[in-house]
């Protein structure tokens, strides 16, 4: 298909689209952001950038590659990508594999600027792209959505046959760049999928990490619940019984302020809202209480800006 002719397949894109350029202290990179993807995952919480063009949101939009190589440099010579000790470029979306011929002009770049290179893909590739895939990549975030091709059909609105191929060959060929594989849990719809994926990943290799995430209420199941922190730990030790060695699970729903939070600047509040939402921000690491932000001398550094929402949940027994 002919993209840059004018061609449309199922991502509906033509040349490839940029949503953002950030600094990533998680994985120590600056990231790619790219939009448009070639599944519609029915839970998929960026669906605002995987789906455009047809959601009506704008973003940064086609850059030339001199000129998105040159914001990337910036961005990777910049204070904060030193802070994080940056050593790595990654490509995320939406769904990169779809700009890959792009991709891959980006890649060689870095590379020669002793950069690594990251993915975080869905994995739905022709074998030919993914043999340059892993060829290019030195660590990939790999993510199975179900087992099932009915199951998978239904969530993403594509077959799961070369999913499994592809991930197949990345545990047997390319172990070694295996950050984490991973299936985010929607209940009533995959979970019963979770003990088929681990099995499927420990018959090939029982050391790869397998990360299951809890699902949160988005996009078309934007009215169906998330998982409790019972089932996130049920499907772990499914997980764990077909013998896989490294299983985690985060983000289960719904998180409760635990009642542990009871540090002094609890005092500065009298309600029970206001107790409330302050148990969060604390666990955050906002550190003036009574909070308020317009006389706070943390303004322009303030340490209640996560990184990632879901670090609160690691700071909670
Ligand atoms: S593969 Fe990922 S980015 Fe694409 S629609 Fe599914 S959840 Fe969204
Ligand atoms: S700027 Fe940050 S630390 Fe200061 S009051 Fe606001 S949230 Fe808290």
């Amino acid at each position: 298909m002919n993209r840059v002719e004018g061609e449309r397949g199922v991502c509906r894109l033509g040349l490839p689209e940029i949503a953002s350029l950030n600094v990533s202290k998680v994985t120590e990179s600056v990231t790619i952001t790219f939009l448009g993807c070639c599944f519609r995952c029915i839970y998929c919480n960026a669906y605002r950038l995987s789906q455009y063009p047809c959601v009506g949101w704008f973003y940064k939009g086609f850059l030339d590659l001199e000129q998105l190589v040159s914001e990337i440099s910036n961005l990777i010579d910049s204070n904060l990508a030193n802070k994080v000790k940056v050593s790595s470029v990654s490509f995320t979306g939406g769904e990169p594999i779809i700009h890959w011929p792009f991709v891959e002009q980006l890649i060689k770049t870095f590379k020669k600027d002793g950069m690594k290179i990251g993915l975080a893909t869905n994995g739905f590739s022709s074998e030919r792209t993914w043999h340059r895939v892993l060829e290019e990549c030195d660590w990939i975030n790999f993510e199975v959505k179900a087992f099932d091709d009915e199951v998978h059909k239904v969530i993403t609105g594509a077959p799961v046959e070369p999913i499994l191929r592809n991930l197949s060959q990345l545990i047997t060929r390319a172990r070694n760049k295996i950050r984490v594989v991973r299936t985010v849990v929607i209940p009533g719809i995959n979970d019963g999928q979770i003990g088929k994926i681990a099995s499927y990943i420990a018959d090939l290799d029982e050391t790869v990490p397998y990360k299951i995430i809890a699902f949160r209420p988005n996009f078309i199941l934007y009215f169906h619940p998330g998982p409790s922190s019972r089932l996130m730990g049920k499907l772990a030790k499914v997980a764990r019984s077909k013998g896989l060695k490294d299983v985690s699970c985060s983000s289960w729903y719904p998180f409760r302020a635990p009642k542990s939070v009871t540090r002094r600047e609890m005092r500065e509040y009298v309600s029970e809202e206001a107790k409330l939402a302050a148990k969060y921000l604390i666990l955050a690491g906002c550190k003036n209480h009574p909070r308020e932000c317009g006389t706070c001398r943390l303004v322009n550094h303030c340490p209640a800006m996560l990184w990632e929402p879901w670090d609160l949940q690691s700071k909670v027994k």
